[in-house]
């Protein structure tokens, strides 16, 4: 696999082209499928490649989060007040590292964004999820997917929820309604998508790129000249080499998790970007998560590491909890619930250490110094009794003291407790998608968007299920109306 950056090819050295299009677009996930609609619909002729097959697409794999809002026509009936200002607020408060250009625009477009997506031919429920979960179980079109409601962050960004959901029941496939319809409305619009067709280096023609270079499962070979190539080929979470260099935390997955993506998440689009001059950000970023909710009834415990200390609000997004956990020493920690508030994490991922009859057992049980998880725990269970959380405003309905024995731990150390997760760096793109230089320039020609793109995804902790599919599609559309308006303009 390797991290080889493919060496682009010279327009010049090229003796015939399979295909003359305006845009050419890599991957027929959510990103590209949303590209090619829009570069379509501007007047494009457009010619969509895949090196996998019709929804073998990452995206066909995910639950069918999209996270929306600004007063979407599935929150106004839910009775949720939301508006651009406030979900932009939230954005940046989360990703502050995030293009506050790209942000706005996400947020200020999101309610005709939500408009498109249903255009494809489906409806997100008018209902909303009131529990805590990782995705709904049911078709429920709404429910919170970050960390909107805790109090450390509803104290500065108003409250909304905004994940929502496609009428799918279940916690993966859902996404694949989306990409399939939209599949299909390519194919009604004469757009070809060639599957197992995968681009192997850009065309330059001098600083610009001007097609690719393909290979398919048959062995056959080719090139395609295009006025502008989209590369929405997924991140690099297959591709071992690459987490070595760059993101080593999903290495900690590998032991006893999941890699959550499909085989042509290798990170080819990144490289064949970097190929022409472009750059790329946060590839050290990761998602990772190992959730113990739901039940919300889990999140009453508290979360300490092997120094008996808490570290967040346990009643965080799950990304961001195990972000958190991610950053402790040795990785190590638990999840401590008595014998009052002990339940069973529904995915059981995590497994039970033991139980204590006392504290101090408890301490010696899991290797914590004498005395730190008590003071944690008399602090804790002090203000809690009050109904509050001074350290890290834990919302009052998860607030009850730790107090009745026998005491239990559920081991949220990677390797012990089972992790997914998958790559968030990207290239680096302007907000239309155009691929930008180290100095800020543009390379002619070139436009990514989706999970090789560094849009809106930035990291674990400021994540919020729906921001991928979401970013992946909003992004995708711009990067296909921009890349058609400048292969007109010639
Ligand atoms: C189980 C699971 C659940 C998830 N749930 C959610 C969710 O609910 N909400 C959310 O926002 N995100 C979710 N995600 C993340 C989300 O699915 C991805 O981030 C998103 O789908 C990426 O979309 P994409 O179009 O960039 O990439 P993809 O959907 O992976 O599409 C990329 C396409 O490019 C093709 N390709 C790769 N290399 C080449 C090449 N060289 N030439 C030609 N084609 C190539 C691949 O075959 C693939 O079809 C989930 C992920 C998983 C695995």
């Amino acid at each position: 696999m390797g991290m080889e950056i493919p060496d682009p090819v010279s327009v010049e050295s090229v003796d015939s082209f399979s295909d003359e299009v305006d845009v050419l677009v890599i991957g027929a996930g959510m990103a590209g499928v949303s590209a090619a609609l829009e570069a379509r619909e501007s007047g494009a002729k457009v010619l969509v490649i895949d090196a996998g097959g019709r929804l073998t697409c990452t995206s066909a794999m995910a639950g069918g989060h999209f996270y929306l809002g600004g007063g979407t026509e599935v929150q106004r009936a839910t009775g949720w007040d939301d508006s651009a200002e406030a979900m932009a607020d939230y954005l940046a408060l989360m990703s502050p590292e995030c293009d506050p250009a790209k942000i706005r625009a996400y947020a200020e477009d999101s309610v005709e964004h939500f408009r498109w997506l249903e255009s494809l031919g489906f409806e997100f429920n008018r209902e909303f999820y009131p529990d805590k979960a990782v995705v709904q179980p049911g078709t429920e079109g709404l429910s919170f997917t970050g960390n909107e409601k805790c109090l450390d962050v509803a104290a500065v960004a108003k409250v909304a929820p905004r994940g929502h959901k496609v009428p799918v029941p279940g916690d993966t496939g859902g996404a694949a309604l989306v990409v399939g319809l939209a599949l299909d409305e390519l194919g009604s619009r004469g757009v070809e998508v060639r599957w197992e067709t995968g681009a192997t280096a850009l065309i330059v023609d001098g600083a610009d790129v001007a097609g690719v270079t393909w290979k398919n499962l048959d062995g056959g070979t080719g090139a395609i000249r295009a006025g502008s190539v989209i590369i929405a080929a997924g991140g690099f979470v297959l591709n071992r080499d690459m987490l070595e260099a760059y993101a080593p935390d999903l290495l900690a997955v590998e032991s006893n998790g999941m890699a959550l993506g499909n085989t042509h998440d290798d990170g080819l689009g990144i490289r064949m970007g970097q190929s022409v001059g472009g750059v790329a950000d946060h590839l050290d970023k990761v998602f990772v998560t190992g959730p113990f909710y739901p039940p919300g009834e889990a999140l009453r415990g508290i979360v300490v590491n092997e120094l008996g200390k808490r570290f967040v609000n346990e009643d965080s997004y799950h990304s961001r909890t195990s972000a958190h956990v991610f950053e402790q020493p040795g990785r190590v920690a638990y999840l401590i619930l008595d014998s009052g508030t002990m339940v069973e994490p529904a995915y059981r991922f995590q497994p039970l250490i033991d139980g204590w009859d006392t504290i101090e057992e408890m301490e010696q049980g899991l290797g914590i110094p004498a005395g730190a998880l008590a003071e944690s725990m008399a602090a804790y269970n002090e203000a809690a009794a009050r109904g509050e959380d001074p350290e890290f405003h834990k919302a009052p309905e998860y607030l009850v003291p730790l107090d009745r024995g026998p005491w239990g731990a559920y081991d949220l150390t990677p390797g012990k407790c089972f992790y997914a997760g998958f790559s968030c760096g990207g290239l680096r793109v302007t907000v239309d998608g155009e691929l930008l230089r180290e100095d800020g320039s543009v390379v002619r020609g070139a436009f990514a968007a989706g999970a090789c793109a560094s849009n809106l995804a930035i990291d674990g902790k400021g994540y919020a299920s729906g921001i991928q599919l979401g970013e992946a599609s909003y992004f995708g559309r711009r990067a296909g109306r921009r890349a058609t308006s400048a292969t007109q303009r010639g």
